[in-house]
Order: structure tokens, then C-alpha cells, then sequence
């Protein structure tokens, strides 16, 4: 049987209970499973990456020594379709590489992490030497070169940056006047320096006498003029030495040349010396040559030189005076002896130690001061001379260490022949006995061929005995005969 639902057919007005009765919270469920789905698809598509930007140039320059400071870089993280995610990120810069101070090309690391991911860029660092080595030129106070002469370097030091010290690479040419400097560094950068010359010449030119600065021959004789001048910037300047004054060759005396000569710079150089004509040295009539005694008297004139005179023109003898300025009331006494044919030579003007060998300087200063003595009263200066002491004193060495030396090397510079004796005759202080005298003189003379006897005619029992020791002495054979400086030498050895 049909149920009353069944009966009732289509047309009748029976309301259908639906299925569907929430479709709001159905759609909204379908759409959330879509966007799901979208958002697990778009993962699933959508690649990650990290994206780097750096601030400045892919390479960037810098010069060799001077800090690098990089400009770094910037990182995000995005996607390929979900491309609107910026979401940055830190990043990590690695400039350890990048060596400031040697050139070359150097790469500066950038890393950037996130989550699983990692990215890493770079940029290239280019160290380049592109400065120029400093030249620094030094100078010293009040320098200067002489004309004509290369300039001396005063020094200078070269400094790269690169390099550091390279002064040793420093080329210098020296051009009319100008030094030009030139310097490169490794990496072929070069520097100049420039350096003028100041020229100057503030010594005069000196003059040189090789044979003595005091000129002598003998009466008749050529001079030959040996003078030399000598400029520190010139040279040799002897040429254009100015004399004036002559020399009689013809007639005994002293005679002053002066000499004038300039350099080139206008220095000017004056000086004059003295040129002694001396008298023909004396020639006995006959002369036993292993006989000769050379008699020497010391530290007069004095009281009993005059004395002394007679006996020895007496005898006929010649003797040597070594005279100094001691007795002033007998000064002329040395013209005396000088007329009669004596040979007057200079034993200083006061024989006073202290004084004399106080310094060479002292010892020349009073020196010459006799020398102008004698001059005065021979009108001839004199090439010999005895030492106070004589040359081998040390007695000199309270007053000047090494004096004596020196002395010696200064008097043969200017000239001049020390003389000093092998056979003294006691009047120094050992005696005042004539006959030990006497017996003293014989025992030299017998002992050498040429004796010279060390005596002193300031004292009245050496002129007293004189004419008996001269009146046997000729008996036996001896000459008498004065010192010239062309005698042979008779030297002590120097003890100061
Ligand atoms: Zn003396």
C-alpha cells in the first residue's frame, strides 16, 4: 500500500526537508582548503634566495698606504614569485686579505646567512702605488764650495711609501752649478730634487819656500828664486805671484823680497821673506882634514869676549859665536867678531827656559828677536843656530812636551841648521879650573877627526886658558875653523 507521501503525487504541496542546510560554513571551509592549498603550492614554487647589493663599485682603487675602509654591503631575502618579501639581513665583511701596503689586486668577502640559507659576494680591492718617493735635501750652515771644484755632497734621504727608506737609489748629477736629484720608487714613480750651489772662496793662497823660508847663499852665487803660491780653489798659482824687492848677489847682507799674489775669487796673499848674501865661507891654506876643531862660544858677548878676540886673532883662529841678547853693553861685540871673520850665529835673545820652550811659537818669537840683533850689527842674518841646552836638552820638556821635535822639523822648514858639540870643555858647571879645561879639550880633540867644543866666553877661566890650549893645539896640527851650515852635521839625538 502507498504511503500517504506516495499517494499525494508530485503535484502535491508536501515541503521536501534539504540536505544542505549550512552552505555559508561550507564555502568558507572549500575557500580556506584554497588558500591553503595556494599557500602550499606557492611554497612549494616560490624559490628563496638572499640578494646582495654592495655600496660602491665592484672594484674599487686605493693607494698603497693609506687605510682601506670598505663600504660594505646590504642583504635581503626574497623570493622568485613572492617577490615583494624584502626582509634583510645581516652581513658578515671579510677585508683580512687586503694588504694596504703592498699593491695588487685583493677580494673582500661578503657573507649573509638565513635559516638553511647562505650567500656569499664580493668586491675587488686594487692596491696601486701611485705616489712618489719624497726627496729631502739637507744642509749645512755656512757651506760652500770653491770654484772650480765638484760640489760635496751635503746629504739628503729619499722616503717612499712603498718602499720606505731608498735614499741609496738616489742618482745626483751635478750641472752648471745646479745638482739635480732623481729618484724612482718600485713602482716606477719618480721624484726630482734640485739643489744650487753656492760657490765661495774665503782663503787666500798660500805661499810655499821648499828650500827655507829664509833664503841664503853665498856672495856670487845665482838665486834662484824657489817661492810657490798655492790656491784652495785655483791651484797652483805661482804664476801670477807679484815680487818686489832684489837681491844683490854680488854683495854680502840681508835682502827683503815681498810677494803679492791674489786667487781668482780676489783673495789676496802677502808676505815677504828675507834673503841672506852671505860671506865666502872661510878656506885655510892648508888644512889636515882628520884635524879640524870647531870652537864654539856660547851666551856671550859678554864681559871678556873682547879678551877672547885678541887671542884668537893671535892664533890666526876662527871660531863660532853662538850670542844672544844677554849682556847688552857688549852688543856690538858681535860686529866685532863677525869683522874679524868669526861666524856669529843665533842662540836666542834670553836664554831663559821657561821663556824659550814655553811653545815653538815663544821659542821662534825670541829667536828672532835675535836674529835682528845680529842684523843690526852684520848686516846679515844667519842660517845657524844652537838649541838652549842643546838639541838633546830635556830640560825643555818641564815647559813643552815634545818641543824639541818639533823644533827641529820647524827649523829645517824655515831654513835653517841647528848645531850641537861632542866635546865639551867643562865651563858649564863641572869646572872653573882652566887646566881641567885643558886637559878636557885635548882628550876631544884627540878623539875625533872633527871636534866641536862646547865652551863660553862669558866666563873669565874659559878666555884665560884659550891661549894655551890654542897655542898646543896648532902645535899638534889642528885648524880652527868656523861653522858654515855646509859644515858636516854634529847633532845629539833629540830627547823631547
Ligand atoms: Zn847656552
Amino acid at each position: 500500500m502507498p504511503t500517504v507521501n506516495e499517494q499525494r503525487g508530485p503535484s502535491s504541496p508536501i515541503p521536501i526537508k534539504r540536505r544542505h542546510r549550512h552552505p555559508v560554513r561550507n564555502t568558507l571551509i572549500v575557500l580556506l582548503l584554497l588558500i591553503i592549498g595556494s599557500c602550499i603550492f606557492l611554497f612549494g614554487v616560490n624559490k628563496w634566495r638572499i640578494d646582495f647589493r654592495l655600496i660602491g663599485e665592484p672594484t674599487v682603487v686605493s693607494e698603497c698606504g693609506t687605510p682601506y675602509q670598505d663600504e660594505g654591503a646590504e642583504a635581503e631575502v626574497t623570493g622568485s614569485i613572492l617577490d615583494f618579501i624584502h626582509h634583510p639581513i645581516p652581513v658578515t665583511v671579510s677585508t683580512e686579505s687586503v694588504n694596504i701596503h703592498e699593491p695588487g689586486k685583493y677580494t673582500v668577502t661578503y657573507t649573509a646567512k638565513y635559516l638553511w640559507m647562505s650567500a656569499t659576494n664580493t668586491r675587488t680591492v686594487e692596491i696601486v702605488d701611485t705616489t712618489p718617493p719624497v726627496i729631502e735635501l739637507k744642509h749645512i750652515d755656512d757651506y760652500y764650495t770653491l770654484p772650480h771644484h765638484e760640489y760635496k755632497e751635503e746629504g739628503f734621504t729619499a722616503t717612499d711609501n712603498h718602499d720606505g727608506d731608498i735614499s741609496a737609489k738616489v742618482e745626483s748629477e751635478e750641472r752648471d752649478g745646479v745638482v739635480y736629484y732623481t729618484v724612482s720608487d718600485l713602482a716606477g714613480n719618480t721624484a726630482t730634487a734640485e739643489r744650487e750651489i753656492f760657490y765661495d772662496d774665503r782663503n787666500a793662497p798660500v805661499f810655499h819656500f821648499p828650500t827655507g823660508e829664509e833664503g841664503f847663499i853665498f856672495k856670487g852665487e845665482t838665486w834662484k828664486d824657489d817661492v810657490l803660491a798655492e790656491d784652495d780653489a785655483d791651484g797652483d798659482v805661482t804664476k801670477r805671484i807679484e815680487k818686489s824687492g832684489t837681491v844683490n848677489t854680488n854683495k854680502v847682507g840681508t835682502y827683503t823680497v815681498t810677494y803679492k799674489v791674489s786667487d781668482e775669487w780676489g783673495n789676496v796673499a802677502e808676505t815677504s821673506r828675507y834673503v841672506t848674501v852671505k860671506r865666502k865661507p872661510y878656506v885655510p891654506k892648508k888644512m889636515d882634514p882628520d884635524k879640524v876643531i870647531y870652537l864654539t862660544f856660547d851666551d856671550g858677548p859678554g864681559p871678556y869676549t873682547e879678551e877672547l878676540l885678541k887671542i884668537l886673532k893671535k892664533h890666526k883662529a876662527r871660531a863660532t859665536f853662538f850670542v844672544t841678547a844677554a849682556y847688552t853693553d857688549y852688543q856690538d861685540l858681535i860686529k866685532a867678531e863677525y869683522k874679524a871673520g868669526h861666524v856669529v850665529a843665533v842662540h836666542t835673545a834670553t836664554h831663559d827656559y821657561a821663556q824659550v820652550y814655553a811653545s815653538p811659537e815663544a821659542y821662534w818669537e825670541d829667536f828672532n828677536k835675535m836674529e835682528d840683533i845680529i842684523q843690526k850689527q852684520t848686516g846679515c842674518r844667519t842660517d845657524l843656530f844652537r838649541f838652549p841646552g842643546g838639541s838633546s836638552n830635556t830640560i825643555s820638556a818641564n815647559y813643552c812636551e815634545g818641543i824639541m821635535t818639533k823644533l827641529a822639523q820647524e827649523a829645517e822648514s824655515k831654513g835653517y841648521t841647528y848645531i850641537d858639540w861632542n866635546v865639551t870643555s867643562g865651563d858649564a858647571g863641572d869646572t872653573t879650573d882652566g887646566n881641567v879645561m885643558y886637559e878636557n879639550m885635548m882628550n876631544g880633540i884627540h878623539t875625533y877627526h872633527n871636534s866641536f867644543i862646547l865652551c863660553h866666553d862669558i866666563k873669565d877661566y874659559t878666555v884665560n886658558m884659550m891661549d894655551r890650549f890654542l897655542t898646543d893645539a896648532i902645535k899638534e896640527g889642528y885648524t880652527f875653523m868656523p861653522i858654515t851650515s855646509e859644515t858636516i852635521e854634529c847633532h845629539h839625538g833629540i830627547n823631547n
